[in-house]
Formats: C-alpha cells, sequence, structure tokens
C-alpha cells in the first residue's frame, strides 16, 4: 500500500499517522491502483461507448441517448434528474442563447447525483454533452457514422471524439473508484447535457436548477491538455430580400444570393479587420487568426429561371475577446448596414439580422486555481509531465460555471480528430488515460469514503 500527503484548501489527506483514521483521512489510491481498476472495466467502457455512440444525437433527436444514459445512471445507484429545458425557465439569466425552431419539451437533459452524507472533501460537477453535429452526407464516410467500428485502437463515430468518449471516462473513472471500494467523500453530479454545439442552454438549465459546486470538469477533447481559454461566438441569421424578374431581364431586377455573397464579402473584411485587433489580447493574440467566420449554410430562391426574391444564410462568427456580446452584435450590424447601402434595392429593403443560436462570451481559466493544480497533479503522477494548455478559438461549456457562477471550471479530455468532420475518431489509449486521470482528479478534490 503506498501512501500519499496532499493538502489543498485547508482540507487534509493523510495516509498516515497515528491513531484511528477518519474516512476522510483514507489514503487515496495509487496510479498503480487506479489503473488496475480502470483496466479491469476497460472492455466494458469500449462497449459502453460504442452503445452511446451508436445513438444518432444530433439536435433534436437527443432522448433516446439520455433515455439510455438515465437509465445506466439510475442503475448505478445514482439519484437521476431527467428533465426538458422547457422545464426550466432560463432566458432571462446571462449567457442564455436564443432559440427560434427547435422544440425544447423534447431536449432532454440528465443530472445524476452521488451523494455523500457528510461533505468531507470539496464537491464536483462532471459534464458532458452528447448533442452531435450533423454526419453530412454518409457516403463521404469509410464506416456508417452511428455504426461505431474500430481500426486498430481508434473507434471511428460521429461523436467519438466530440465528446462521448470524455463521457466514458469521467462515468468510467467513477467506475474505478467504486471497483475498488471507495466512492466521493463528497457530492458529485455527473451531468449529460444536449445544445452544447449551439446553444449551451444544456449547460445553463442544470445551474437554473441549482445544481452547483466547487468545481466543474468537462472532458472535452483537449489531448490531455488542460483549457485556458476559449473565444466567444455569435450565430446570426442573415435574411436578404430581391426583386424576382425573368432571368432574361435579370437587369431589371435584384438576386438576393448574390446580394448574400455581397454581405458575406463585407463580413469577411471585418474578419480580417477582428484578427488585427486580437494581436493585443493576452491570450488570443497566442493564435493566428482566432476570429474565424463561416457562413454556415445557405437557402434562397424559388425558380432556375427568376432572379431570387430572397436569401437566408445561417452564420457562425468569433466574438472578438473582451468584448461585450452587445457592443459587438452593434459592430457587426453596422458592417451589414454600411455593405447594403451600397445596393440601391438593399438601402430600401434593408436585410435583417436574427440572433438565432450561439450568443457566447468568451472564458479564460485564470491560472492558479486549486481545482486546476488539482488535474495537473492528477496528469502529472499519471504522465510524469506537466500538462500542456489548449487556447481554442471555440467554445466549451465551461464559461457557463467560471464566468456566470464562479465555478473553476476546466476542460481535460481525451485524443482525436476529425470533429465536426469525416471518420471522426478518439484514440482509445488516450480515452483509458483520461479515465485514469480524472478518477484522481475525483479522489484528490472530493476526497473518499468507502463505499458501503
Ligand atoms: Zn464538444
Amino acid at each position: 500500500m503506498h501512501f500519499r500527503n496532499i493538502v489543498a484548501s485547508g482540507v487534509l489527506f493523510r495516509g498516515t499517522g497515528g491513531g484511528r483514521r477518519s474516512d476522510m483521512e483514507r489514503a487515496l489510491l495509487t496510479i498503480a491502483e487506479l489503473t488496475k481498476a480502470v483496466e479491469a472495466n476497460w472492455d466494458r467502457q469500449v462497449d459502453w461507448l460504442k452503445t452511446l455512440t451508436s445513438f444518432p444525437s444530433e439536435r433534436g433527436h437527443e432522448a433516446p441517448c439520455q433515455d439510455w444514459l438515465a437509465r445506466e445512471f439510475a442503475g448505478r445507484g445514482w439519484q437521476v434528474d431527467r428533465y426538458r429545458l422547457s422545464d426550466v425557465s432560463m432566458d432571462n439569466l446571462p449567457g442564455f442563447s436564443p432559440v427560434m425552431d427547435t422544440d425544447y419539451s423534447q431536449a432532454i437533459q440528465v443530472v445524476a447525483a452521488v451523494r455523500a452524507p457528510e461533505q468531507k472533501g470539496r464537491s464536483l460537477i462532471l459534464q458532458g454533452h452528447v448533442d452531435v453535429v450533423p454526419r453530412g452526407p454518409e457516403e463521404m464516410w469509410t464506416d456508417p457514422p452511428y455504426k461505431p467500428t474500430l481500426h486498430g485502437n481508434k473507434l471511428f463515430a460521429r461523436g467519438a471524439c466530440d465528446m462521448k468518449s470524455g463521457v466514458s471516462a469521467m462515468v468510467f473513472a467513477m467506475d474505478a473508484l467504486r471497483s475498488a471500494g471507495l466512492l466521493p467523500a463528497s457530492d458529485v453530479y455527473v451531468q449529460t447535457v444536449t445544445e452544447e454545439e449551439c446553444t449551451g442552454n444544456g449547460a445553463l438549465s442544470t445551474l437554473a436548477r441549482g445544481y452547483l459546486a466547487d468545481a466543474c470538469l468537462i472532458p472535452e477533447p483537449t489531448g490531455q491538455d488542460i483549457l485556458r481559454a476559449t473565444i466567444g461566438v455569435m450565430w446570426f441569421r442573415l435574411k436578404i430580400r430581391g426583386r424576382p424578374v425573368h432571368v432574361s431581364r435579370s437587369e431589371e431586377g435584384t438576386n438576393a444570393i448574390l446580394s448574400a455573397y455581397h454581405l458575406i464579402s463585407a463580413l469577411q473584411r471585418f474578419t480580417k479587420d477582428l484578427n488585427e485587433r486580437v494581436k493585443s489580447h493576452p491570450w488570443f493574440s497566442k493564435l493566428n487568426a482566432p476570429v474565424k467566420f463561416n457562413p454556415g449554410k445557405i437557402r434562397g430562391g424559388d425558380w432556375a429561371s427568376s432572379t431570387p426574391a430572397w436569401c437566408e444564410v445561417d452564420c457562425r462568427i468569433a466574438v472578438l475577446p473582451g468584448m461585450t456580446l452587445a457592443d459587438f452584435r452593434k459592430e457587426l450590424t453596422q458592417v451589414v448596414t454600411t455593405a447594403a447601402r451600397q445596393d440601391s434595392f438593399l438601402a430600401n429593403n434593408p436585410p435583417e439580422i436574427e440572433w438565432n443560436g450561439f450568443q457566447a462570451d468568451d472564458y479564460v481559466l485564470e491560472p492558479g486555481s486549486d481545482f486546476e493544480a488539482t488535474m495537473r497533479a492528477a496528469h502529472q503522477a499519471l504522465t510524469g509531465r506537466e500538462p500542456g494548455e489548449a487556447i481554442l478559438p471555440a467554445v466549451t461549456d465551461c464559461r457557463f460555471y467560471g464566468r456566470y457562477y464562479g465555478i473553476p471550471s476546466l476542460c481535460y479530455g481525451p485524443k482525436g480528430a476529425e470533429s465536426h468532420g469525416f471518420d471522426e475518431f478518439v484514440d482509445l489509449d488516450s480515452v483509458k488515460q483520461t479515465t485514469i486521470a480524472i478518477a484522481d482528479c475525483i479522489q484528490r478534490w472530493c476526497g473518499v469514503r468507502k463505499a458501503d
């Protein structure tokens, strides 16, 4: 038996010492013991991940996946709260993103509480999202996206990387402790949410519903780096009108699709300007051109021989870090208005902008928190190295906990590739490593008690 002494935030975990040891002072498991416990459940974890990635949990279709998870959690003896986003009032909370065409009565969220009778350590939220982005044309995948397939030590499936493997890591980290006869010595909330890929309202709903803790870990696929910062993101829909005429007289009308391209060009120039301005930011200046703009979805027109009378473009743009969302919306609106004025029809029929989806602030995990120190120590104990630091030109759910609720929140998760692309995969070795590191982080943060 090996013992470790760690001191964090006034909580002493002591493995040795005279007299009768309390549960709180019970020795933490060594990395070798944690590894053994994770190894013992490993085949089951891979099968579990395969089942999880076989659910096509694209937006609006997450319920069967969430129902399966709720049953899995209940089967572990955890206390499950399964609810709908439409059950939660949150549209006046900071971080809420407006939604127009999604039915929240079908958006199921799951929070499983693993409560300790007495709070002897610090409480923890383990959170993962189970919504995945659309698969695109299936014939472009080597294997069907919802038929998880192993090639060597890589598991291929939509969601394998982003982020169902991370969900398996947090659940089986808890299982590993349980297999070793231990439970966390303070409350742990295991949460699976939706809407991460479009609004973040799933994460926000858990907070609105009252699930707070001393820290939050989200195992997004960081390649076992610790996430330092994420940029803000905004979604909007451009609605553009045209004047339809027979194409033989096209010069007498206007073409809403070509007008959309005109506005897109203006937004591309705006993006270039934003990437110049971001160069003075302490964290995001470390990235090359972190402000990305993407016209991601376009539809318009009614007839090949008529100039289009309408066009709609769904766009995503990164928010300049440090800027408020309201100021950014104002500046972006000005860019669109100025571009529209250059066209006589658009000048009199100005395009509309609908803010539909992500209205997400940037987030920085300031160095020096106890929780980061705990995760770093777990990674270090496992690998012998300090973890790297990730700065993302994208969002995660961390912002809700860290920015609006003062709960230190970080991402640390497995390594994979092709998130949002074809042939998405995760490296299973890194999933195992992540599972061990998270189990260690849980015991260091929460302390442990003997399971009944
Ligand atoms: Zn993700």
